[in-house]
């Protein structure tokens, strides 16, 4: 492609309301544009990229037995009442009337719709397992769209929907899935991590999240140290630690806090450690009273737990202080477990506890060694998020916290929509039998985001070959003056592009540094330059995009080299 037919979008500065460094680079290098909120345009050079990552995750769904189709965006609101979500879906959901007034929504998934084909055209066990998926756009109202095309509203994914008879044949297409997203994801030359998500199991298998590894992915990840474990930070498990090693228990001492209300404050007052410390979090009851949490001091409430914690009040709703003082007699900032009038869950860290410092439930005093008077009696619980250094929930190793974006998704789901939109298949007694069903997930154009978030450096993005939008620049030094330039260029920009190569010719005869600079921020991995000076000495300089200096190559050689590193690079 010549730049003088390839309108370039490239802006020096960087947009003021871009925070992350893929949504900043998408900008300036004039891949997308922003419509409205959370809604993007994919420019030609964004679209190049964005159908590159179409085109791997096609070959790997194909290679696993999926078969495409396409849906309608816009759903009719009726399917979504037989599965119920209508009702459950929330303000996500973006909903409209045509112009007979019936109701329909812009699909943010697909799971109706494709139970709907499936109740309608598979009769027999014998067309099962049957995968279908489609690359189409969603529309999500997110509550908060950031990051560019990271978290839109408007967003491409590649949704599939496998169909079975069985839990046994769907664990086999579930377990395909895994792999072709390994293949897919490695393709895509990143680097991930399949995170279990089916919260709190360990070696649960009816649910993964792939996760791309970046400082700025909104999730944090624990992983093992020494095994495959990876789990979200919110669902990871903490096992119980017994203190095999119990101490003296001191004397308890009540000292007065008068201005000391937070961990803090107390922990620098008395000169103890946070973690000896015991924090208090109360919480409103679904029997219209107050639960304790009580954890140690260095240590965060993983809400997600708490919430699932029979008789807290969903969704987790912290205690007003009237709502504290009124039931529990205390006031914040001093209160503590013991002798605490109200149901008091106690995070297993805290359970081992001895001569910790606690709110002495009166204001203005803490107690110092304080012992809990029967731990076997304490109610105890996983309250809190597991922590780097913590021994991995699956006894191997060590957990390591890492962030991540989420990528894809692959869920067993069961019988949820087959049952409720009846969708079944005559089994081998010719009965009526409602399909298992299996939903996997990639965000496609998030993908393009989580990429850059991986390859960049100072003056630009990175693209794997595998992705680039083109794979070589072909900058010629003052054409408009050089016949010979301007000849060399033109002949060799057609024998490579021949050969399959996608060039990117730079004939805006501008000063090389801006061409550079262009060619640099858009990312394309291999740079030839052409000048007069060169050409007249026998050689091209040659510069991959992530090579600190150029090199010179022979003019005679030029094209085994290119061939040769554009194949040596789509291989590794
Ligand atoms: P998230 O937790 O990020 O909101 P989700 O659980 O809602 O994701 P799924 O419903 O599993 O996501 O959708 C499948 C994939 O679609 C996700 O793994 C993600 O890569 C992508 N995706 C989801 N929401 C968005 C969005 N708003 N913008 C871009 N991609 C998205
Ligand atoms: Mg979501």
């Amino acid at each position: 492609m010549r730049v003088s037919n390839f309108p370039l979008s490239t802006l020096k500065e960087v947009p003021a309301d871009a925070e992350i460094i893929s949504h900043q680079l998408m900008l300036r290098a004039g891949l997308i544009r922003k419509l409205a909120s959370g809604m993007y345009t994919w420019l030609p050079l964004g679209l190049r990229t964005l159908r590159k990552v179409e085109a791997i995750i096609r070959e790997e769904m194909n290679n696993a037995g999926a078969l495409e189709l396409l849906m309608p965006s816009v759903q009719p609101a009726e399917l979504w009442q037989e599965s119920k979500r209508w009702d459950q879906y929330g303000p996500e959901l973006l909903r409209f009337h045509d112009r007979h007034q019936r109701e329909f929504c812009y699909g943010p998934t697909h799971e109706e719709v494709i139970t709907d084909i499936a109740r309608r055209e598979l009769r027999s066990y014998k067309q099962l397992p049957v995968n279908y998926y489609q690359i189409q756009t969603k529309f999500r109202d997110e509550i908060r769209p950031r990051f560019g095309i990271m978290r839109s509203r408007e967003f491409i994914m590649k949704d599939a929907y496998s169909f079975h008879e069985t839990q046994e044949c769907l664990e086999n297409t579930y377990q395909r899935m895994h792999q072709a997203y390994t293949s897919i994801f490695t393709r895509l030359g990143l680097a991930f991590r399949a995170v279990d998500a089916d919260s709190g199991s360990i070696g649960g298998n009816s649910s993964h999240e792939f996760h791309v590894l970046a400082e700025s992915g909104e999730d944090a990840i624990a992983f093992s140290d020494s095994s495959d474990y990876a789990a979200n930070i919110e669902l990871a498990p903490v096992a119980y630690q017994a203190n095999t090693n119990p101490g003296t228990k001191l004397a308890i001492e009540k000292v007065a806090t008068p201005t000391e209300k937070t961990i803090d404050d107390v922990s620098k007052a008395l000169k103890v450690e946070k973690k000896q410390c015991i924090k208090m979090l109360i919480v409103k009851a679904e029997d219209q009273g107050v639960i304790a949490f009580a954890l140690r001091g260095d240590h965060e409430l993983n809400p997600i737990k708490a919430e699932k914690i029979d008789g807290v009040f969903k969704p987790l709703t912290m205690a007003t202080d009237a709502e504290i003082e009124s039931s529990l007699s205390s006031t914040p900032g001093f209160i503590g477990p013991l002798e605490l009038p109200c149901r008091v869950i106690v995070d297993y860290a805290a359970s081992v506890l001895e001569n910790f410092i606690c709110g002495a439930n009166e204001v203005g005093f803490h107690f110092r060694n304080a012992n809990w008077p029967d731990v076997a009696k304490l109610e105890k619980a996983d309250l809190r998020s597991i922590q780097e250094g913590d021994p991995s929930p699956d006894g191997q190793g060590r957990i390591q916290i890492k962030r991540g974006i989420e990528v894809g998704h692959i869920f067993q789901l069961g019988d949820k929509y087959s049952r409720e939109l009846n969708a079944s298949v005559l089994d081998q007694n010719g009965k009526d039998k409602i399909m298992t069903m299996g939903c996997y997930g990639i965000g496609v154009s998030r993908v393009v985001a989580a990429t850059i978030e991986q390859n960049y450096d100072d003056q630009g993005i990175i693209w794997p070959l595998s992705l680039a939008p083109f794979q070589l620049s072909l900058i010629p030094i003052n054409m408009a003056k050089s016949e010979m330039v301007k000849s060399f260029c033109e002949e060799i920009y057609q024998r490579l592009s021949e050969k399959g190569i996608e060039i990117l010719f730079d004939d805006r005869n501008l000063r090389p540094g801006m061409m550079f600079a262009d060619h640099e921020l858009i990312g394309i991995p291999h740079r030839l330059v052409v000048s007069e000076r060169g050409l007249k000495a026998g050689s091209l300089e040659y510069k991959s995009r992530t090579d600190k200096d150029s090199q010179n190559i022979e003019v005679g050689n030029i094209e085994a080299f290119l061939l040769n590193a554009l194949t040596l690079n789509h291989l590794s």
